[in-house]
């Protein structure tokens, strides 16, 4: 049998500009393509119909599709990685095993693993960067420690651009290396327990126009005027470096938004106890409050204040919620109603379509003030200014909340004055007793 190099897909769903997969196509001429639906993920989503498990299963098709073209295909398999991996090496013989990095804690305990175990088998296991523009231990403090604040970090992260400007790794144009094969099995997703989820996708495009007006219109949540691209980033559908070299010469507001998503997967690289506790270890002692009928009203949009209510709903209906819109609910949950962040993280990884953990911890901990660059915690949004400033004519709370301005919409479920002085009292106390 010949020997083969796999190269595994994660989080990067394309054939195209993919650094690992590059540097496979270099260095054999017999690469098989594989991808994981991993078990021990997939078992923890409640939802049947995942809109991001079809969104994987979809991506899938299409480049599995695409290899057939080439004679080739895509391994898809089903279960534990170590168990696959194991099967794999009774049913082929591996010459290696290419694939990009990831940076949560899971998924490097995983690879850990899967490392170790193909050392034992002499089998070389090569990783690449290719999620990121910077890793987390690329762009540091003079001392040798991470930053922690995201201004100085990203003049830092700007620098290191000068220093190591952008390349692409064209990947597609090693098309003839990959393994030639008959087709492999199909595996559907009732196959995997779940069933295809009629929710629609943001576009892999984006019309330039929203990229080079970004920094005028990224604030009106009834305006379309952010990308979209949360998922393909997510999922790697897209290359974060030929979105970045547009955005260095489109919109440097946008380039700057880029540099947020790494800022975070560095966080959480160096800090990976951010998944469960603040930053900030005195806002782990914040006394959340037990209200799981307030944390409904939430979750639901029935807040009675319309800009969170609004958010709220397009979240459950689409899986999407404008950035403004995640800071003002986020910070509604957690200041407002006092309801620990974690709740709130924990909806927003359910519903959102391009949820990350990196990223969606650092919101929430920006959001109730005890992350690296989080507002001070005196520094409450008022949900009511921020309506008539982000929504003046009402257009997004229209859209989402049809009822809003008639009797069936409901009064507000607290008074803002009120819960503003309640948090400031709780927070305060909280943070000025001795650990
Ligand atoms: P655009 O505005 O077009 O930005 C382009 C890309 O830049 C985004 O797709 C994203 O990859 C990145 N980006 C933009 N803003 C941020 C930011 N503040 N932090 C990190 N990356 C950013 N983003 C996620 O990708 N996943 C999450 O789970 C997530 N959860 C959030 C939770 C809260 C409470 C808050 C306040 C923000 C969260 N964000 C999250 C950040 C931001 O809201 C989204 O990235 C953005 O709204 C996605 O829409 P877009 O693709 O149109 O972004």
């Amino acid at each position: 049998m010949k020997d083969i190099t796999l190269f595994w897909h994660r989080r990067d769903l394309r054939l195209s500009d993919n650094r690992g997969l590059f540097n496979a196509l270099e260095s054999s001429d017999s690469v098989l393509p594989l991808f994981i639906f991993d078990k021990n993920i997939l078992d923890k989503l409640a939802a049947k119909e995942d809109p991001r498990v079809t969104f994987i299963f979809s991506e899938i098709e299409a480049m599995r599709r695409e290899l057939r073209g080439m004679g080739s295909d895509l391994l898809v398999k089903y279960g534990s990685p170590a168990e696959v991996f194991k099967d794999i090496l009774s049913e082929y013989n591996i010459a290696a095993v290419y694939t990009n990095r990831d940076y949560e804690p899971y998924a490097r305990d995983r690879d850990k693993q899967i490392s170790d175990f193909l050392s034992s088998e002499n089998i070389p296991f090569l990783t690449f960067k290719d999620q990121v523009i910077f890793e987390f231990d690329e762009v540091l403090k003079k001392d040798g420690t991470p930053y922690t604040v995201f201004s100085p970090y990203s003049k830092r992260w700007r620098e290191k651009l000068r220093e190591q400007p952008i390349t692409a790794y064209p990947s597609e144009q090693l098309g003839a290396n990959f393994l030639n094969t008959a087709s492999l099995p199909d595996l559907s997703l009732e196959d995997m327990g779940f069933r295809r989820s009629d929710l629609s996708f943001p576009e892999k495009t984006v019309p330039q126009g929203i990229i080079r007006n970004y920094d005028q219109t990224r604030n009106f949540p009834a305006v379309r005027g952010t990308s979209k691209l949360g998922i393909h980033f997510r999922f790697g559908t897209i290359s974060i470096r030929e979105k970045a070299a547009k955005a260095i010469q489109l919109n440097d507001v946008f380039l700057n938004e880029l540099i947020w998503r790494d800022f975070y997967s560095m966080i959480l690289g160096n800090f990976p106890q951010v998944v469960e506790s603040a930053f900030k270890p005195a806002y782990d002692r914040i006394p959340w409050r037990e209200a799981p009928d307030e944390f409904e009203r939430w979750c639901n949009g029935k807040t009675g204040f319309p800009i969170v209510d609004a958010g709220m709903r397009e979240l459950n209906a689409t899986g999407y919620m404008h950035n403004r819109v995640r800071m003002v609910t986020a910070s509604f949950l957690t200041k407002h109603l006092l309801i620990d962040w974690r709740l709130g993280e924990a909806y927003f990884a359910a519903k959102l379509l391009d949820y990350d953990l990196a990223s969606n911890c650092g919101g929430w901990q920006w959001a109730m003030g005890g992350g690296t660059d989080a507002a001070p915690y005196f520094r409450i949004f008022n949900p009511i200014s921020q309506q008539e400033k982000f929504d003046p004519q009402f257009t997004y709370v229209k859209q989402w909340v049809p009822e809003y301005g008639t009797p069936k919409y409901p009064q507000p479920m607290v008074e803002h004055k009120f819960a503003r002085e309640r948090c400031l009292q709780v927070y305060k106390d909280a943070l000025n007793r001795e650990p």
